[in-house]
């Protein structure tokens, strides 16, 4: 005689009504969305628990064992957080035995010679040193050192890099002389106004990827970005070094734009137009992710929503930061892989100041121990370890019960270092976008089979300059593959 076991469904899921009584559901803690029509729905709804052996009709009992496979239905000793400890167990192991290091970030300048209105950088630089070529290389040693993964993505940042243009070229030559067996990324963000020909020869020669900042046409960017001497804008000058770019065969692909109180009346679906005009396949785009923002959070995902249906017409790229809880739900779970709000915060990604201090990324002031120390830093006790720790899925207080919590995990760690204000406006504004999107993806028939994807292994750095926003957490790779949207219905049984 078969055993007979119980299993109750969970108290996470989460219920987004589409149309003919079709609903979106997802497990706030495991994620994994599926769209149910309105029969198969309503014999879920009806299940508080499943007794085994099932005694089921066909296509119900294929629905049960679709649901349990998908985080649903537990047994009382296994649930959530069983599945969230084992996960996060093995993700600090990899941690402390460098298997998760794959990026790094120096800032080689924490100077810029644009005094943008909106900058963090800007703020605080009086006091921060370029950083010395030996400190670079040393810091590239002791990563390659600490880090078991073959490779390295090495991101030259965070001010404005060509003002230290120098140790961008000796780092880059060391990692390749002494590494070369090692696969390599490198990419710099700058906001290209220093590029002569001779930067712009080596570039095209290296193969290194140049991210741009341009906030948009020319009002919009000069309404906020703007030369430190003068107050004058920038925008002429940095079309003017783009076209240099072009000329060695580096043309840019897309931009990065950085929508502030001052400059977001300008921005909106033409704006996708503008940029396919100009040739630009890809457009990272976000809303200030420090300073207060007086635009409403209503207002922002009504933007934001308008300018990606267009780029979808279009079939251009268009993503930032405010997507990235929506990408987690659609194609992340903890029942797969581990993973985080973004690189930094995964202890995938770390960034290097010019005192030699170990951030999480370009962005966070959070010191976490001298590069020369980092393999202490990332074992049980370090303060990477501790950081990341603290940020896994289910592991930070004040997220516990929130509808996205297996998604966001926390947000971005920049935004709630800023103000405990701003961190809290860009909770809501969270879950709205992504539920606005989920109800978008899910009402459209084609995504019931279809719906973009976290790409596999993606570890890039920000498109964006030392300004308050990140691309580190989505990138336009990132949205590049494809793969099935779960769909349920007894009707396709
Ligand atoms: S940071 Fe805010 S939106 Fe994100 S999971 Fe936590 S409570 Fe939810
Ligand atoms: S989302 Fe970006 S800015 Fe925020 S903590 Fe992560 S890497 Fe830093």
């Amino acid at each position: 005689m078969r055993e007979s076991y119980t299993l109750h469904r969970t108290n996470n899921c989460v219920v987004i009504p589409i149309r003919n009584g079709s609903h979106l559901i997802y497990n706030r803690l495991l994620n994994n969305p599926i769209v149910l029509d309105s029969d198969s729905f309503a014999f879920f709804m009806s299940l508080t628990f499943i007794t085994f052996p099932l005694t089921l009709s066909e296509d119900k009992h294929e629905l049960v064992i679709f649901l349990i496979e998908n985080g649903y239905f537990f047994k009382e000793e296994t649930d959530e957080s069983t599945i969230l400890k084992n996960s996060h167990t093995k993700h600090l192991s990899d941690l402390s035995s460098g298997k998760t290091l794959v990026a790094l970030d120096l800032r080689i300048s924490e100077k810029c010679n644009f005094g943008c209105k909106h900058c963090i950088v800007g703020q605080s630089e009086k006091s921060k040193p370029l950083m010395k070529e030996q400190m670079a290389i040393d810091a590239v040693n002791a990563f390659m050192a600490c880090s078991k993964t073959g490779g390295i993505d090495l991101h030259f940042g965070n001010a404005e890099p060509f003002l230290n243009f120098n140790v961008l070229q000796a780092t880059y030559n060391h990692l390749n002389e002494h590494y070369p067996d090692a696969e390599k990324r490198v990419s710099v963000n700058t906001n290209l106004s220093l590029l002569n020909e001779a930067k712009a020869q080596f570039l095209t020669q290296s193969g290194i990827t140049t991210y741009v900042s341009l906030d948009g046409e020319k009002p919009a960017n000069d309404a906020i970005r703007i030369f430190k001497k003068g107050g004058v804008g920038t925008y002429d000058v940095v079309m003017e070094k783009m076209s240099l770019l072009e000329k060695y065969g580096h043309p840019i692909e897309g931009i990065s734009v950085t929508a502030t109180d001052q400059n977001y009346q300008f921005f909106g679906p033409n704006f996708i137009d503008w940029c396919h005009t100009r040739g630009y396949t890809s457009l990272g785009f976000d809303f200030d992710l420090i300073n207060p923002l007086s635009i409403s959070v209503d207002e922002r995902v009504e933007i934001l929503h308008s300018m990606w249906i267009r780029a979808e017409e279009l079939g251009m790229e268009f993503f930032g930061t405010w997507m990235t809880p929506f990408i987690n739900i659609t194609s992340k779970s903890i029942m797969q892989e581990e993973y985080a709000f973004c690189k930094g915060i995964h202890g995938r990604a770390i960034s290097i100041d010019g005192d030699g201090q170990i951030h999480i990324c370009g962005y966070s002031d959070t010191m976490l121990g001298h590069f020369s120390k980092l393999h202490e830093s990332i074992q049980p006790g370090g303060k990477l370890y501790a950081l990341v720790e603290s940020r896994l899925v289910g592991n930070v207080s004040h997220c516990h019960g929130c509808e996205i919590e297996g998604a966001c995990a926390g947000q971005c760690y920049a935004t709630c270092e800023s103000s405990q204000q701003k961190a809290s406006e860009q909770c809501i504004f969270y879950r709205k976008v992504t539920k606005k999107f989920l109800e978008t993806y899910a009402g459209m028939e084609e995504s019931w089979h279809y719906i973009i994807q976290k790409g596999g292994d993606n570890h890039g750095f920000p498109q964006a300059q030392s300004s308050p926003r990140c691309f580190h957490a989505v990138e336009a790779s990132e949205l590049l593959l494809i793969s099935p949207w779960k769909w349920m219905g007894f009707s396709k049984f």
